[in-house]
């Protein structure tokens, strides 16, 4: 599989321009339980609180960056299929410490985070 393991600064970069989720809602639930490709290395499985959307390339199908929680990973990924759903990973990166604002750059991925984390915090392992 063809998974691209990024640090953080060029995950950054590759999703400038891309939009905080909040902006743009939406829940794709014919994905949910979809497995996908994590860049710890992992099978994870689509879910919007313990894999939750952050940024979203216009269109939705064009990527989004959803968080792995329980790994701390932000995943870019793309949602296909009509019929069969499947999602298909194209970068990844982990977050730094969360002490240190995970390592990010863009305040309103940031902003993301730290708001969904105050949400789901209850259903969300070591955050
Ligand atoms: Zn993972």
């Amino acid at each position: 599989m063809g998974l691209e393991v990024l640090s953080i600064n060029d995950l950054e970069s590759r999703v400038e321009g891309w939009l905080p989720f909040s902006q743009v809602g939406g829940n794709p639930m014919q994905w949910h339980d979809v497995p996908f490709e994590c860049g710890c290395g992992e099978i994870h499985y689509y879910n919007n609180v313990r894999t939750p959307m952050l940024l979203v390339k216009e269109g939705k199908k064009g990527g989004v960056v959803i968080l792995s929680t329980e790994c701390k990973h932000l995943n870019a990924i793309q949602f296909k299929g009509f019929f069969n759903f499947s999602i298909v990973s194209l970068f990844s990166c982990k977050l730094g410490d969360k002490d240190e604002s995970f390592g990010l750059q863009n305040k309103e991925l940031l902003a993301e985070i730290e708001d969904l984390s105050s949400r789901f915090s209850d259903s969300w392992e070591g955050w």
